[in-house]
């Protein structure tokens, strides 16, 4: 890697600007990362040049990249943050700050593991470009694995899978989260994943063209028909995404229905409809497969259409339609957010809402089993946005039932909640909720405590903790009524 193929990367997402402190920063580190060597062999200022490069094409800012040059400087060599500060100014250091905060990967059992989660999230909550630096860094190593020793490449890919990977879905940066997890995939299962890629990339590669070729031969005239400008490529999966869905499944590669897809990028949000009409009018549409994320996004802001069909030879197929903007925002996610904004809109660097979630979830729980156990049944899994009758929007975990929404609007809608109305019919408080479903809760006045009965169904922490708070106190009322020297405290 050289530092002309950096400018160059940088240049071509931020053309305008002057990039001759990346120059500087490059200079700096290399002199105080003289004569240090990697396990590999090669001078080790290969490394931030890599970690600078990958964040230049994830379309990170000046600051981002430059620090991604400096970022191991005060950690390893006798240049500390202060002569980078002196040299590079406040944003800078303050970058190279944080990456060197988050410390090295030292992953020693469950309680580093716990400490690794704390400092990233802490970092985040500062400046999210903290973790960008944090990220690229890791993908580096990562692609570097082979030269450590088997133990420690499993660690680390472990370690990655289970907490890197998720963070970067969750932050909408799909190219890292692809590549991370099949590093990782690689290193921890080598044998199934070797399988797979020979399944998958030669056996069958040539019917995957034919078929690829059979739907581009009916779908591209009535396109040109339409007069839409079009790409069109067929979207592989990535090796890992295929073996968690087998294993969730616990089905058979050959069962993997949608491991054929095709990608229809256009140009403007009302092609997307067009496009989506000429897929449904060639091919019938699988039931309950559509899915319209541009009139409600993900949480992360990924936008689209999917919708899978029954292509020639009644091979299924899924279609993911949208214009440019959608697609590279899908790839970059909120690297790329501050790239289409305008430079004042630009100096907010503040993370999502679960961010915040999570730092309260840390201060609650100190056991280290449970604090994991929560994060990934509430964060990391997939979020789904609900409407409330007035319009507010609602940011649930994927699965959430009426009650864990009830609980989400307010904790005394959530006690008296008695039933519930889903897009306009009478619906259950146990129904999982979708993307997008408009909830209505019915509530009775004078209910004064929740039903145990829901903690068998409730998703979020909120929903559960309440429930049980509320029924240790109902307990302890009724109780009450048979002693009474107690005097009776005023319920909530
Ligand atoms: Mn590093």
């Amino acid at each position: 890697m050289t530092i002309e193929r950096i400018i160059n990367k940088f240049k071509e997402n931020h053309p305008s600007e002057n990039a001759a402190v990346l120059e500087k920063a490059y200079k700096f580190a290399a002199m105080a990362h003289e004569g240090q060597l990697r396990k590999n062999g090669e001078p080790y200022i290969q490394h931030p040049l890599h970690t600078a490069y990958i964040l230049a094409e994830i379309k990170a800012d000046l600051a981002t990249v430059t620090a991604g040059l400096l970022h191991d400087v005060p950690e390893d060599t006798r240049h500390d943050l202060e002569e980078i500060k002196k040299i590079f100014g406040t944003e800078v250091s303050n970058l190279v700050r944080g990456v060197t905060k988050l410390g090295k990967i030292k992953y020693r059992g469950i309680e580093r593991y716990r400490e690794n989660l704390k400092k990233m999230f802490l970092a985040m909550t500062s400046d999210l470009r903290v973790i960008f630096i944090k990220f690229c860094d890791r993908l580096h190593n990562l692609r570097t694995l082979e030269n450590l020793a088997p133990d420690k490449q499993k660690r680390v890919a472990q370690e990655t899978l289970e907490i890197y990977a998720p963070i970067a879905g969750l932050l909408g940066i799909g190219r890292l989260k692809w590549q991370m997890e099949d590093i990782c995939f690689k290193f921890l299962y080598p044998d199934q994943f070797h399988d797979l890629e020979y399944k998958y990339e030669v056996e069958r590669k040539v019917e995957r063209n034919r078929f690829f070729q059979k739907i581009k031969d009916s779908f591209i005239p009535k396109l040109e028909e339409a007069g839409i400008t079009y790409e069109i490529e067929a979207r592989f999966k990535h090796l890992y995404s295929i073996y968690r869905k087998m294993q969730e499944k616990d089905k058979q590669f050959d069962e993997i229905f949608d491991v054929f897809g095709l990608r229809v990028i256009v140009p403007t949000i009302d092609d997307c409809y067009k496009t989506l009409g000429i897929v449904h009018t060639l091919w019938k549409p699988k039931p309950n497969r559509f899915k319209d994320y541009i009139a409600v996004p993900k949480p992360n802001g990924y936008r689209s259409l999917h919708t899978t069909i029954f292509g020639p030879e009644g091979r299924p197929a899924e279609f993911q339609i949208r214009t440019k903007e959608m697609h590279e925002e899908s790839i970059y996610g909120l690297s790329a957010h501050w790239y289409y904004k305008s430079k004042k809109e630009r100096n907010n660097y503040q993370s999502p809402s679960w961010v915040k979630e999570i730092i309260e979830i840390q201060k609650e729980i100190t056991n280290t089993t449970e604090l994991v156990k929560k994060i990934k049944l509430d964060i990391f899994r997939d979020r789904i946005f609900v409407f409330s009758p007035r319009g507010d929007v609602f940011e649930l975990p994927e699965k959430s039932t009426p009650v864990d929404f009830a609980y989400a609007v307010h904790t005394n809608i959530g006690n008296k909640t008695s039933g519930v109305i889903i897009n306009d019919k009478l619906g259950k408080l146990d129904q999982e909720l979708k993307n997008g479903d408009l909830v209505e809760i019915i509530t009775e006045k004078n209910r004064l405590y929740p039903n145990k009965d829901w903690l068998k169904f409730v998703k979020t922490r909120r929903a559960r903790d309440q429930i049980k708070q509320f029924a240790k106190e109902s307990t302890f009322q009724s109780f009450k009524r048979f002693l009474p020297g107690i005097k009776q405290k005023s319920s909530k």
